[in-house]
């Protein structure tokens, strides 16, 4: 999929999250955020047809660490960012992954309740807009966080999963409680069968 990109469609109904995130912020985080990082991506690729054939994955990647471009960059990584978002969120989620992806996150943390407690330590320490991510790097499951529209795509690291701690994600629902809202994410909505699909 090249230029223009479109915004994807979601996996579930945009009220199928609630009460853990409401449909409300869905139609804001999906319908105003995501969808405006699409279009100002759009607008931006219309003056570089050098850039319109890429997929949406290998724009990111390009574009990364190129200054000169940033805006383009920003926009480009939140839409693929969100995509990837979305993806990793389901009604009736979260628990405990299973099958090779339990092994791999014991092999690597000890224990799925350590492998939690790293996740949401870095949704947490992420200070002011960015995402906290679940990766597997050199045949180990780890925890990364990255700021604003950084992405762990770009990097050697695979993404897994990812929460998006950007305030528009909760605070229609849980206002300045960030934590209260990843806890709520992670036993409730984490789709492991995505997580599980992109350890290959
Ligand atoms: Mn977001």
């Amino acid at each position: 999929m090249s230029a223009p990109h479109k915004l994807m469609a979601l996996p579930w109904d945009e009220s199928a999250l609630a009460p853990v995130i409401s449909a409300q912020t869905i139609s804001f985080h999906y319908g105003k955020h995501h969808a405006g990082y699409v279009t100002r991506m759009n607008t931006a690729l219309e003056g570089l047809p050098e850039l319109a054939d890429l997929s949406l994955e290998q724009l990111v990647v390009k574009l990364a660490g190129d200054a000169s471009r940033a805006p383009l960059f920003n926009s480009a990584a939140q839409t693929w960012n969100h995509d990837f978002y979305w993806k990793g969120l389901k009604p009736n989620g979260g628990g405990a992954p299973t099958g090779k992806l339990a092994d791999a996150i014991n092999a690597s943390f000890g224990d799925f309740a350590a492998c939690r407690a790293a996740l949401k330590a870095a949704a947490l320490a992420q200070f002011g807009s960015g995402w906290a991510w679940l990766v597997e790097q050199d045949g180990k499951i780890a925890i990364a966080k990255t700021p604003n529209a950084e992405t762990p795509l770009t990097t050697s690291a695979t993404p897994l999963l990812t929460i998006d701690v950007w305030e528009h994600a909760y605070y229609l629902d849980y206002q300045h409680q960030r934590e209260a809202h990843v806890d709520a994410v992670l036993d409730k909505l984490i789709n492991w069968d995505f997580a599980a699909q992109n350890l290959g």
